[in-house]
């Protein structure tokens, strides 16, 4: 009976297409990838050693030259062939995470090699004696008494790996174990075949088909895990989430943001937080693992972790949130440092609570802080109707609103002289009123308009409205010298920034000695050099600038002396502690210092009379007086009307 061969070519066919598409895809050259595609690669030149063997033994008529290419068919058939079962036992290893446990055991190791080349010098033996096979005058293929040795071999490193899996079920991810154990069935079915059928090549095919099992949920898994934090990559998670969305596939979301990350990066060094984060997706996966609820595990960058899953209950996962807290509340061990993370959860159940992709983005980023110092698990549901959850997490849209319908509006706080005792200028502070939240503060919107890039717009609407306000209004008639503006850290960085400032007054025909910018000491350390360039030319131009919320940050001296700022303006927090005797030292010795300087001192957030007239009063040899005073003890920021008539009043 004649071969049936046509199996070994669909198998061929199905190994050439997937070796191809992994050197095409160029996919990620890790351990596990690379003997996978050994595998296929072996898988296939058993194919041809088998197909080769059989065609041969069929259709050949009986010659020196056939009995040559027999011999070489099997050998290379039982080559290929008896690598693939060691090496699949590595891939295991390998698709597991275990591998160091492989590494580690030299037992293993010597038994690995030792059986893989009692197999070579079997078939090296067997170029002498037939012990293993030989082919008869008529090209028949016959089994030698060895054989069997060859199959135990194989047999043995199939049992190894099923134990490996078995033994670290735990441990491997549920669907991982599930596909490498399909091997078995498969494989043992051929070979039953096989045998009772010795002419239907079957066993080729099993592989191939095993393969495609790896390929399609193994390896495209293994394509879009990290393998730094064994999570699924940061982009794979945002591509998936989107496609979730897109398909109105009803999902629920965890988010365990670790909020004190950094201070552990900083106190384990990044390799063993490296070590950190990967022991926290393996307790992350294990903890859900044990609760049997279907996840993917992703890692969004910052200490955000998160679980994708399937299980739209609430109820499933609860329990499993509080034992992430509680876990990651508990010290873990990480190469001889303990370490405690600080971790927020939330639970989101998409289309349910968030129907929008930028939304569950957001909130993945900001949850953390909008949902304030919540420490329990908290439910997306049960705050969403929150006012201040409501506008931090609609930020973007609040803000494209505002921009769209113009509903910012700039009002201007009246700044006071001690040695004019008069206003001499303003500051332009930033109102939002959205029409479905009212008032929010710039304290609130500013700063996660500098994290979502919509500052810069919010920056040019600005520029252009006060810009607009001293062009229409004769400050010289109000007694005004000039009008402060606010820029924001993002804004110092703009490239055009300078053009763009002298492109608007230039256009607005207001003079540029009537601007004074305010920039913080964070801005001014950013990027120095552009920052340093695009002050030192706008202050060229003749506009001022004004160095804010002076001793907030490190309150370095350096930079008022390096950069060109007229005015300082010393922070709230410093009146706020007035009555310590040690801060009024400070103060008026800071004071002493800008001022001998030559920087015009202005202090910020006076509300009493007594502090006001405190510093009004502050008298020594070389002081005499703070000059500018600013807060709601001379009057709170005005809308431009208002501030128009209330400055008129006081001429
Ligand atoms: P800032 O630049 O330090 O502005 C001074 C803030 O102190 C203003 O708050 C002002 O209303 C408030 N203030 C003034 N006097 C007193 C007082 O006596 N007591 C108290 N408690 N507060 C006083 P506002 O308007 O809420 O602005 C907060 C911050 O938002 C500003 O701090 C600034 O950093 C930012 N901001 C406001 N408008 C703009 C803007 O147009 N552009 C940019 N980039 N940032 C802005
Ligand atoms: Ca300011
Ligand atoms: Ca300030």
């Amino acid at each position: 009976m004649n071969n049936i061969i046509y199996f070994d070519i669909c198998a061929f066919i199905i190994l050439a297409i997937f070796i191809s598409s992994m050197l095409f895809k160029k996919q990620m050259r890790d351990r596990a990838n690379t003997m996978l595609l050994i595998l296929m690669e072996l898988a296939a030149i058993a194919t041809i050693g088998d197909f080769m063997a059989a065609y041969i033994e069929n259709y050949y008529e009986a010659s020196d030259v056939g009995m040559l290419l027999a011999y070489a068919a099997n050998y290379l058939y039982f080559l290929a062939h008896n690598l693939m079962f060691p090496i699949y036992t590595l891939y295991i290893y390998a698709t597991a995470d275990i591998w160091h446990i492989y590494k580690q055991n030299k037992v293993t190791v010597c038994l690995w090699w030792g059986l893989v080349s009692l197999d070579i010098v079997l078939l090296i033996i067997n170029h002498f004696t037939h012990i293993m096979f030989r082919i008869t005058e008529d090209l028949e293929y016959v089994r030698g008494p060895f054989i069997i040795v060859y199959y135990l071999v194989a047999a043995f490193f199939g049992l190894w790996g099923l134990w490996i899996i078995i033994k670290y079920k735990d441990i491997v991810r549920h669907d991982k174990a599930v596909t490498l154990i399909i091997l078995y069935p498969i494989i043992f079915s051929a070979i039953i075949i096989q045998a009772i059928w010795p002419n239907v090549l079957v066993e080729m095919l099993s592989v191939a088909v095993a393969v495609l099992f790896f390929m399609i949920v193994l390896q495209r898994h293994e394509y879009q895990i990290d393998p730094i934090t064994g999570a699924m990559k940061y982009a794979t998670s945002i591509e998936r989430i989107n496609a979730i969305f897109a398909m109105h596939k009803p999902i629920t979301i965890t988010f365990i943001k670790i909020v004190n990350h950094n201070n552990i990066r900083l106190y384990l060094g990044q390799s063993r937080y490296n070590d950190y984060l990967r022991a926290q997706t393996t307790a992350l996966s294990s903890i859900a693992f044990r609760h049997n609820y279907p996840v993917d595990v992703f890692y969004l960058e910052n200490g955000t972790y998160g679980f994708l899953s399937d299980d739209y209950d609430i109820n499933n996962a609860l329990p499993i949130a509080e034992e992430v807290k509680e876990h990651m509340s508990k010290p873990m061990d990480v190469d001889g440092f303990s370490v405690i993370s600080d971790a927020r959860i939330c639970v989101v159940r998409c289309p349910e609570d968030v129907e929008d992709f930028s939304t569950i983005f957001t909130l993945a980023t900001t949850f953390h802080e909008t949902l304030g110092k919540i420490n329990d698990v908290v439910l997306y549901a049960e705050h969403r109707n929150d006012r201040d959850f409501m506008i931090r997490n609609e930020m973007d849209e609040i803000l494209l609103r505002a921009l769209d319908n113009r509903s910012f509006e700039m009002y201007y706080q009246p700044i006071y002289s001690t040695t004019e005792d008069r206003f001499v200028s303003a500051e332009a502070l930033i109102r939002l009123k959205d029409e479905r939240f009212g008032f929010i503060p710039p304290g609130v919107f500013i700063p996660m308009a500098e994290s979502s890039g919509a500052i810069h717009e919010i920056g040019d609407y600005v520029l252009d409205a006060v810009f607009d306000f001293i062009a229409r209004n004769d400050l010289d008639e109000l007694g005004l010298k000039y009008i402060e503006i606010n820029l924001s850290a993002a804004q110092c960085i703009e490239v055009d920034l300078v053009d763009k400032i002298l492109h608007m007054i230039a256009t607005k025909g207001i003079d540029a000695t009537r601007v004074s910018l305010e920039i913080t000491e964070t801005a001014a350390n950013i990027n120095p050099a552009i920052v340093d360039s695009n002050v030192h030319r706008l202050h060229d131009e003749g506009i001022r600038f004004a160095l804010d919320d002076y001793g907030t940050g490190y309150s370095n001296i350096r930079r008022v002396t390096t950069l060109p700022v007229d005015q300082v303006k010393l922070d709230k927090s410093f009146v706020d502690d007035i009555d310590n005797p040690q801060m009024w030292i400070v103060i008026r010795d800071t004071i002493m210092m800008l001022r001998e300087m030559g920087k015009e001192v202005l202090v910020e957030g006076v509300e009493t009379k007594e502090v006001a007239e405190r510093l009004i009063r502050v008298n020594t040899d070389l002081l005499q007086g703070c000059e500018l005073i600013q807060g709601f003890y001379f009057c709170k920021p005005l809308p431009e009307s208002e501030f128009i008539e209330f400055i008129k009043s006081r001429l």
